[in-house]
């Protein structure tokens, strides 16, 4: 199993956005299309998400483009009808210590990515994918996606050691999300090419039709000519071909 690029817009907003983002991704050969249809916002008045209709978008997209999705899960009630609608369950940064909803993961047979929280130390990572494992469920995917830090010139602070110390600790894929911990996409490139040095299994990048319409996150989504030169530019990395053909990982997360 190759590396992998996973990738798509912060929310489901429309069927129309997300067949747009869909067609980017199958012309760049991926297999994965994230969104997010329960949004864990910071302020109750913010877009909060298409909740059980956007799963229907999902599960459009997925039968016409026979993608793989990834969407967050938030609540223990939306659990097993996710689990319906969704290929990769998402645990996001800010529920990465709720211990139900990990239990609750781990008891289901979808393959989970789990996000580091953003205050959450490395042995609080690792207690928490084990909460999941231990319930059964040992498909999980790992993935840090920055941290709290004085810093402001990021959303986050992107923690490459977390990813060799993973590495060391565990034998789980661990991913990087490049558009959550850095927040804007200009030095995007660079630090991909920084992550892949370091051996990870994949990367997650948010791309939308219209960045600066989206319904959340419109500072750091790629439009389509972004993303199109973020994918040439990973793809002529010499790593990337290492990659290609060492990495079983990621595929062991579906095989098990
Ligand atoms: C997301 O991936 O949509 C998201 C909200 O990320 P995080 O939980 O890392 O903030
Ligand atoms: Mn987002």
């Amino acid at each position: 199993m190759p590396f992998v690029l996973l990738a798509g817009p912060c929310s489901v907003e429309s069927i129309e956005q997300m067949e747009a983002v869909a067609e980017v991704l199958l012309k760049c050969n991926l297999k994965y299309i994230r969104a997010g249809v329960f949004k864990p916002r910071t302020s109750p008045y913010d877009f909060q998400g298409r909740g059980r209709a956007g799963l229907e978008i999902l599960r459009t997209i997925k039968q016409k483009y026979d993608l793989k999705v990834i969407s967050e899960v938030m609540d223990t009630r939306d659990v097993e009808v996710c689990c319906e609608y969704i290929d990769i369950i998402q645990i996001g940064s800010r529920n990465m210590q709720n211990s139900v909803l990990l239990k609750e993961v781990g008891m289901c047979n979808r393959p989970v990515l789990l996000k580091r929280g953003m205050m959450a130390t490395m042995d609080e990572f690792i207690f928490a994918a084990e909460y999941i494992v231990s319930q059964g469920n040992e498909k999980l995917i790992l993935c840090e996606r920055g941290i709290r830090t004085f810093e402001n010139s990021t959303r986050f602070t992107l923690d490459i050691s977390s990813v060799a110390i993973i590495k060391e600790k565990t034998s789980f894929p661990v991913i990087v999300d490049l558009s959550h911990s850095l927040g804007r996409k200009d030095i995007a490139i660079r630090i991909a090419n920084a992550v892949m040095a370091l051996g990870v299994d994949g990367i997650m990048i948010e791309v939308h039709p219209e960045p600066l319409q989206a319904l959340s996150d419109a500072q750091q989504q790629m439009s389509f000519e972004e993303f199109n030169d973020f994918f040439k530019a990973i793809q002529k990395n010499r790593l990337l071909e290492e990659l290609r053909n060492n990495n079983k990982n990621f595929g062991d997360v579906f095989a098990k």
